[in-house]
């Protein structure tokens, strides 16, 4: 007999576990480990499958014993099992990249330091009202390697982290979508911004005429590094103002889309707003209308988004101010677009896990659109030496309910409260999530 294909999953997350189940309905040998604790619904699906598991350990035997490892995106190259499985020269790749090699789906990919999920649901809303067969997959949703091994769509729309770029192959995109590239995750490439430089375009790899890459014009790097490569796909650059070659860009007030249909929409119309969600919804707009949808169901759709919870979402007008919650901005960059998008004098709530950031990249855009901080971290030294000497009124606090109360006492009708934090959230929250609700709850309570 045969023997069968041994296949090893480490982490037992979402893409793990979808992973797991694709593998054993291809009548793999299929093992999945974690070295911490493993999610009660997840346990349920791997013993619905009966797909062996252990939990707080990896059992070396077995795991060096594979014949390739998916592994979580989640676990960095210098995880000490990661390491021993490369000395024995086991392939190691993503749960996209398994998922891949077992449909003929058309793959919408979107990657990009920021914007990612913005432009993905987006791009998935879009495909759903014109009534396509269309699942939505990646750091979002369900699993591809799920989806493809329960059901059947026509097209996938998936957000890929550089992370699971990583360890992607022979994955192919038939529409790739690049929104920019900025420092983030630094820490997990080296220190070396070209390695995750490179991470990012690995998107764009086996990809061939029939395929379109989507690009914002803008980015210097992209534009950099699109000289590196010999690049087959169609390439579909957008940018706001008006340039020869671009696909998507703005005039008189109009989105326009020239290729393949041409057609135009008021930029009013548009359900997102703010620049950066102009590139958002352009990048959308362009996938859409590669996909063959009508135009009209274009319009139709990037008019009804409703927006993705965390990323600049209006919570309420409380007294005549404003609160918006944009816990998810992460980074320096991110809350660059936040503060562009205000239009009226704005109380900013920021500050928590900093991971290197430069503020300087935001000082002259606070010194225009603020009219006070709230500097919210176990460690606001950072943020004092950056924006006090603007001379605005500062606030620091170590809890949600003191910065909402702040913000409230200082906001007057017709301001805005901005929770934009540019760190990541671990200081005082469990998840940017986490914080995201404890101010829509406390702004709710006021
Ligand atoms: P990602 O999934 O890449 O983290 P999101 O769509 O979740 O991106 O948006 C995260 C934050 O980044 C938002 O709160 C917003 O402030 C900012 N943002 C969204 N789109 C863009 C963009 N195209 N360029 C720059 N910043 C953006």
């Amino acid at each position: 007999m045969e023997e069968k294909i041994k296949i090893v999953i480490l982490g037992a997350g979402e893409s793990g576990t979808g992973a797991a189940v694709l593998a054993q309905k291809q009548g793999m040998d299929v093992f999945v480990t974690d070295m911490g604790n493993i999610k009660p619904e997840y346990k349920d699906l791997m013993d619905r499958y009966q797909i062996p598991w252990e939990e707080g350990k990896h059992t070396e035997e077995i795991v060096l014993a594979a014949n390739e490892v998916i592994k979580s995106p989640g676990i960095p190259d210098e995880a000490p099992i990661v390491k021993k499985i490369k000395e024995r020269g086991i392939p190691v790749i993503s749960e996209i990249e398994f998922a891949g090699r077992y449909t003929d789906a058309k793959m919408v990919c979107i990657t990009g330091s920021n914007g990612k999920t913005t432009t993905t649901s987006l791009i998935y809303h879009i495909f759903k009202q014109a009534g396509m067969n269309v699942g939505l997959a990646g750091n979002i949703g369900r699993s591809l390697a799920l989806q493809v091994a329960l059901e059947n769509h026509e097209y996938y729309v998936i957000e890929l982290s550089s992370f699971q770029l990583d360890n992607m192959y022979k994955f192919r995109a038939h529409i790739a979508v690049l929104m920019n590239i900025t420092p983030d995750h630094l820490d997990r490439y080296g220190n070396d911004m070209q390695n995750y430089v490179d991470a990012k375009f690995r998107i764009i790899q086996n990809q061939t005429e029939e395929d379109a890459f989507v690009f914002w014009n803008d980015d210097p790097i992209i534009r950099r590094e699109l000289e590196k490569y010999g690049i087959q796909a169609r390439l579909c650059p957008f940018a706001e103002a008006k340039e020869k070659g671009l696909v998507a860009y703005t005039e008189e007030e109009k989105v326009c889309f020239t290729q393949p249909t041409s057609f135009n929409m008021e930029q009013e119309e548009l359900a997102l707003t703010g620049v950066h969600n102009l590139y958002n919804s352009m990048a959308a707009g362009i996938s859409a209308n590669l996909a063959g949808i009508r135009k009209e169901d274009i319009r139709q759709a990037l008019g009804t988004f409703k927006g993705v919870e965390h990323r600049l979402e209006h919570v309420c007008r409380v007294r005549g101010v404003d609160y918006i919650n944009d816990s998810k901005a992460t980074n320096v960059n991110s809350c660059w677009y936040a503060l562009q998008s205000m239009t009226s004098p704005t109380i900013l709530i920021l500050g928590g896990k900093d991971k290197g950031n430069d503020y300087s990249e935001i000082r002259e855009l606070a010194r225009e659109k603020c009219k006070a901080f709230i500097y919210m971290g176990l460690h606001n030294e950072k943020l004092h030496e950056s924006f006090d000497s603007l001379g605005l009124p500062i606030v620091d606090v170590q809890s949600m309910k003191d910065a909402v109360e702040a913000a409230y006492r200082m906001a007057e009708p017709g301001d805005t409260v901005l929770l934009s934090p540019c760190c990541a959230s671990f200081d005082l929250f469990t998840s940017y999530e986490d914080r995201g609700r404890q101010f829509k709850k406390c702004v709710r309570e006021l």
